[in-house]
């Protein structure tokens, strides 16, 4: 019987934590429980430079392009390989959609079976439905995602069930490999990494990963982080919790990120900075991406072109320089975000001179 290491090599597309394995915590023995994650595209965005400022080389990294749509799969196929190594048979994680999507996919991948936490109302349909379709239990309760990682971390205290969230170590070893892919991609560090921040796990794994091919001797300097959150969900920021994280961008609406430490630290040893942009700071830049550069990302995602722009307008750019901006996830996981804030569709008759007269070609 193929094993499902067999299965996800055979092509010419490796593993993720196969490719980066000096770097991962495998051993000769470890399951790999892969969907051919990772391998992002990383696009130059000219024209929206320009748009930006005349001294920042522009590129995205679009995270939307993993198996289900966002960058947590390069952590959830460490988290499962492991689980699977150790012989869970159960996983379960705390969401504001995109980790429950993950975790329940890679658990079906690897027979095993799973339970996601969500805050009522507060998830994205594309993101509810993902889990909903690979099987996993879906519990939706009333309260927010803090309340939710709260609950799991108690339940994966009394229970043997294997915690997904970003806490498990394993996730952030296997989110390192963003960073390997962006200095692989460029054949050197970028001077400046912008990226959202939520529950801070990614932003602690980039900076992890940027270090890690340092001392290995793949790059010869480090760049500067600029983290963004939502002016409303902005606890590192403020320095203090928020009891009732508020922002249309809910994949970081959180008041008490569980890696608010390690986050500071990616800030403060790179020289670099946490901020906030808001809500209507994030769509505009959600918008014009798509519009000049043809990428659909989620709301959360366009925090970096938020931040970049801010900055930029604040005259912070003021030498030649490479910017990189992590878009963390998809933007089909939130259509109904994308209906509200884009102009509606033009419904009329069945009838080309009428479909003439509203192009204005008469
Ligand atoms: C999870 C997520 C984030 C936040 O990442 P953290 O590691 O929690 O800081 C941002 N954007 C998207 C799309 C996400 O799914």
């Amino acid at each position: 019987m193929a094993t499902l290491q067999d299965q996800s090599s055979c092509f010419k597309r490796m593993p993720l934590i196969e490719r980066y394995r000096e770097f991962m915590p495998l051993t000769e023995n470890s399951p790999i429980v892969s969907l051919l994650e990772g391998y992002t595209p990383l696009v130059r965005v000219d024209r929206l430079a320009g748009q930006i400022s005349d001294k920042i080389t522009l590129y995205v990294k679009f995270e939307g392009m993993n198996p289900t749509g966002s960058f947590k799969d390069r952590g959830m196929t460490m988290a499962i390989s492991k689980a699977v190594e150790m012989g869970s048979k159960a996983t379960i994680c705390a969401s504001t959609g995109n980790t429950a999507a993950s975790a329940a996919a890679y658990s079906a991948r690897a027979g095993l079976v799973c339970a996601v936490i969500l805050p009522k109302g507060e998830v994205a349909l594309g993101k509810v439905s993902q889990s909903m379709m690979h099987g996993a239990k879906v519990i939706a309760i009333d309260g927010n995602f803090d309340d939710a990682l709260r609950i799991v971390r108690e339940i994966t205290d009394s229970y043997p069930i294997t915690l997904v969230n970003s806490l498990n170590p394993f996730r952030i070893e296997g989110q390192k490999t963003g960073a390997f892919e962006i200095c692989d991609d460029l054949g050197h560090q970028p001077t400046y990494h912008a990226i959202p921040v939520g529950n801070a796990g990614n932003i602690t794994a980039y900076w992890a990963g940027y270090k890690a091919y340092k001392e290995a001797g793949r790059i010869d300097g480090l760049p500067r982080i600029l983290g963004f959150q939502a002016a409303k969900s902005a606890p590192i920021v403020d320095g203090r919790p928020i009891p009732n994280p508020e922002t249309i961008a809910t994949a970081i609406r959180i008041g008490n990120p569980a890696s608010w430490k390690q986050a500071e630290a990616a800030r403060d040893e790179s020289g670099g900075l946490i901020e906030k942009v808001t809500d209507e700071e994030i769509t505009e830049a959600q918008k014009l991406l798509a519009r000049t550069e043809g990428v659909f990302c989620e709301p959360a995602s366009a925090a970096s072109i938020a931040g970049v722009i801010k900055k930029a307008k604040e005259g912070f750019f003021t030498e030649n320089c490479e910017v990189v901006c992590i878009l963390t996830g998809h933007g089909l996981k939130d259509p109904e975000r994308a209906k509200k804030i884009c102009e509606p569709m033009i419904e009329m008759p069945a009838d080309t001179n009428e479909v003439a007269k509203v192009m204005g070609l008469i």
